[in-house]
């Protein structure tokens, strides 16, 4: 293609790059990490307990809230916030298909209804303006998911639940740390679900979650029903599960949090050396690549960056050829996931999820991804649409 211009020597060279380097990440603080989990093992108090609880409130003043509940992982915050709020048969729960599958599944796990409303094709989250359409009598609860780092446009969500008495439970597990108009990820809505899933912005060294909330009764609801909903123990007024979070893992998140708003400032900085690298190579403005839009007043954390590009999955196929580790999140919106048949829907009832799967993928954007890595991604981007064109 003429309007894309020929590399710079040093962008020639080919460095391999990963979508996540965690060993990157671990080798300056290993020491600190080993340390903390040391002293668990030193405690042989591995489930709940002191390590945990400073943990919760830890995160939750990180979050701006007064509580945090942890949990065995970012779909079990989900579920066990939907469990409080005793969403089940017959309830609807608004949410989006263009998210990881945890979203909705937790939903009709607790056999409620997920209720589909098509994204924003800048943000890829949530649509507001289409939210009202789809509340029923049976609606509980709205989900909003805080895609990719960035927070979902909350405002006019927040007045839509006022108005009709519904729940907001954020599905904040990609979005640790993201504001929307000053406020945290997973302090807008009652609930907040994080998870530390390892590729997650702050992972522990396995499984983990936690969730967030201001309101003391329903944190005191998440910690019974953590444990069985058994108040006190072995008597059991509601039906509960074991959600509990393990204190090596409390122990890990501790030792890392000090680290993560430097780590969100690197994955930002990295997000601005690719603007300038896609702009550099004449990569802009042809038809060949969207970079990820910043809606205004918020602060993204940058847990991917997802371009959309013309024809996405030859792309693919060559940066993968060219050792770059790309993904596609999510190639599948779940309204068209095979789990969901029953609930009747089609191809083409949510066209920007369903294009945003088709047109759409990530980019590596850890916080230690090098100046030579960033030019080699975005290199092997230029060649391919040199050689193929777009279109
Ligand atoms: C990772 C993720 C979850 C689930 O978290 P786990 O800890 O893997 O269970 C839920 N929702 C979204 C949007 C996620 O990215």
């Amino acid at each position: 293609m003429a309007t894309v211009v020929a590399p710079s020597s040093s962008q020639v060279s080919s460095v391999p790059v990963p979508l996540l380097d965690l060993k990157a990440q671990f080798a300056p603080i290993r020491q600190e990490i080993i340390a903390a989990v040391t002293a668990v093992l030193e405690s042989q108090q591995f489930i709940l307990g002191p390590v945990v609880s400073e943990c919760e409130a830890r995160i939750a003043e990180y979050c701006g809230c007064r509580h945090g509940v942890g949990v065995s992982s970012g779909t079990d915050a989900l579920l066990l916030a939907l469990m409080a709020e005793q969403i089940g048969p017959g309830d609807e729960v608004i949410t989006t298909p263009y998210t990881f599958f945890a979203t909705a599944g937790s939903i009709a796990r607790v056999g409620a209804k997920p209720v589909f409303v098509d994204i924003l094709p800048d943000t890829f989250n949530i649509d507001p303006a289409q939210i009202e359409a789809k509340i029923t009598p049976a609606t509980k609860a709205i989900m909003p998911v805080h895609l990719y780092g960035q927070c979902a446009d909350m405002d006019p969500i927040l007045r839509l639940a006022e108005k009709h008495g519904l729940t907001i439970i954020e599905d904040a597990a990609q979005a640790i740390g993201a504001e929307y108009r000053g406020r945290r990820a997973g302090s807008m809505g009652k609930y907040g679900c994080f998870s530390f899933f390892p590729s997650k912005n702050l992972g522990c060294a396995g499984d983990g979650g936690m969730v967030t909330c201001s309101d003391s009764e329903a944190a005191e609801l998440l910690q019974v029903l953590r444990v069985h909903g058994s108040k006190p123990k072995y008597y059991h007024s509601m039906i509960g599960g074991n959600f509990r979070f393990d204190a090596i893992q409390a122990a890990v998140i501790n030792a890392k949090l000090p680290y993560l708003d430097r780590w969100s400032q690197m994955r930002q900085a990295n997000a601005s050396r690719y603007r300038r690298l896609f702009a550099e190579a004449g990569l802009i403005g042809t038809g060949c690549v969207q970079l990820p839009v910043e809606a205004p007043h918020r602060r993204h954390i940058y847990n991917q960056f997802v371009i959309r590009a013309a024809r996405r999955d030859e792309l693919v196929a060559h940066l993968r050829t060219r050792n770059i580790g790309v993904e596609i999140y999510y190639p599948v919106p779940l309204h068209l996931q095979e789990c969901f048949a029953y609930l009747g829907h089609r191809p083409g009832e949510f066209p920007v999820s369903e294009s945003a799967a088709r047109e759409t993928l990530a980019l590596p954007i850890y916080p230690e991804l090098t100046d030579a890595q960033a030019e080699s991604a975005v290199e092997a981007v230029r060649s391919f649409y040199e050689i193929n064109g777009a279109d």
